[in-house]
């Protein structure tokens, strides 16, 4: 959005994007995400309303924010979806509403959510065999994905993308099968590098299947890829295979792309993130709470976006020959925010 209201950080960069994570309670229990057996979870009392939230979306709205994406934990298992669906399509200057899931329960509300008002819907699929799912995900629930995403392209909701994190050794042989996959569903298959964020305890630079590997995968078997020019900062890199179809890698690990990035992230209890990496964010509940008017918290949030300097996955790719997890389990169980599943990936 470019206007008087356009709010830009230290290096240039504008606000673009909000996601807005529903629930730190998951499904699932990914083990790139959530691979430990307890967690410390955000209190009820402290998850924003959906009033509250709607009102944040307005005034991050009226800072730059016109694409608004919906995530969790698993943002399928906040009740009453649809109402929150339905007031943030309702928020003139969201062009772009759209939500990442595990799918799981996507069968059951697909179409009630379309009706609400969704755009645009990815889910997070990273196996198409139902022992790998289970081994990965600890949950038997591969059956109730795959309905998840034929119930979405059967409601008709169009630009569906579907997820994958490739990890070497685990997945990194069923690339074809996904893109092959993605062509049955009329789905853009994504390819996501595998990240060391907080959660991702047994992260090893080992496990990365790089941009590089997955094009020379795709390659040997289609041919080579053609990649298309980018006209948006979304995170994809997008290629088409001499046959027309296209799939997409999102290179976070190897090659960030936090030059333009326009994101940021609201947690279920109204911390306000400016980097997937951030080690600390912005209190806007206890404002939202007190009182604080809307030209406050404008005021508040383009001022803190002013000061961005972040470049999380910049400064992690210089940092990473040690190898070393970024984040310890005991600072985790401290601070639940700096969880994957908290901030919504
Ligand atoms: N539960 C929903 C889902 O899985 O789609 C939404 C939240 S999940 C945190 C959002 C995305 O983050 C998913 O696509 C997931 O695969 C991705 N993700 C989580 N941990 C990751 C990691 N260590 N590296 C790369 N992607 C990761
Ligand atoms: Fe997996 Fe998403 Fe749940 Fe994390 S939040 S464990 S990625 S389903
Ligand atoms: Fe944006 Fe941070 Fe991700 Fe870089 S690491 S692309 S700055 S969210």
């Amino acid at each position: 959005m470019e206007g008087s209201n356009q709010v830009r950080d230290v290096h240039g960069r504008p606000m673009g994007a909000l996601r807005i994570s529903l629930t730190d309670r998951c499904n699932l229990r990914c083990r790139y995400c959530m691979p430990e057996e307890e967690y410390a979870w955000l209190p009820r009392a402290d998850l924003l309303t959906f009033e509250e939230i709607e009102r944040l979306t307005e005034v991050f709205v009226s800072v730059g924010v016109d694409k608004v994406r919906l995530t969790g934990g698993e943002p399928l298992l906040r009740r009453g979806l649809p109402d929150l669906v339905r007031r943030l399509a309702g928020v003139p200057g969201v062009k772009d509403l759209a939500m990442t899931t595990n799918g799981v329960l996507l069968g059951r509300n697909a179409e009630t959510l379309r009706e609400a008002g969704l755009h645009r819907i990815t889910v997070s699929l990273d196996t198409l065999r139902p022992d790998r799912f289970t081994e990965l995900t600890r949950r038997g629930t591969h059956g109730d994905v795959l309905a998840g995403i034929t119930a979405a392209v059967a409601t008709g909701l169009t630009d569906l993308k579907i997820d994958t994190v490739v990890m070497r050794g685990f997945n990194d042989d069923e690339l074809v099968d996904l893109i092959e996959f993605g062509r049955e569903m009329s789905a853009e298959i994504r390819f996501i590098e595998y990240m060391d964020v907080g959660g991702a305890t047994h992260w090893s630079k080992e496990k990365v299947f790089s941009r590089a590997e997955i094009l020379k995968e795709i390659s040997s078997h289609y041919g080579s890829c053609e990649e298309i020019r980018k006209t948006d900062v979304a995170p994809a890199d997008r290629f088409r295979l001499p046959d027309g179809t296209v799939f997409g890698i999102i290179s976070s690990t190897t090659q960030p792309f936090c030059a333009t990035c326009d994101r940021s992230r609201l947690t279920a209890d109204g911390m306000w993130l400016r980097c997937l990496y951030a080690m600390t964010g912005t209190d806007l509940r206890t404002p939202l709470r007190d009182g604080a008017t809307d030209a406050e918290l404008r005021e508040l949030i383009a001022g803190t976006w002013q000061r961005r300097t972040d470049r999380g996955a910049v400064d992690r790719l210089s940092q990473r020959e040690t190898g070393r997890v970024f984040v310890s389990v005991e600072s985790l169980k401290r601070d639940p925010h700096l969880e994957m599943h908290t901030r919504g990936g």
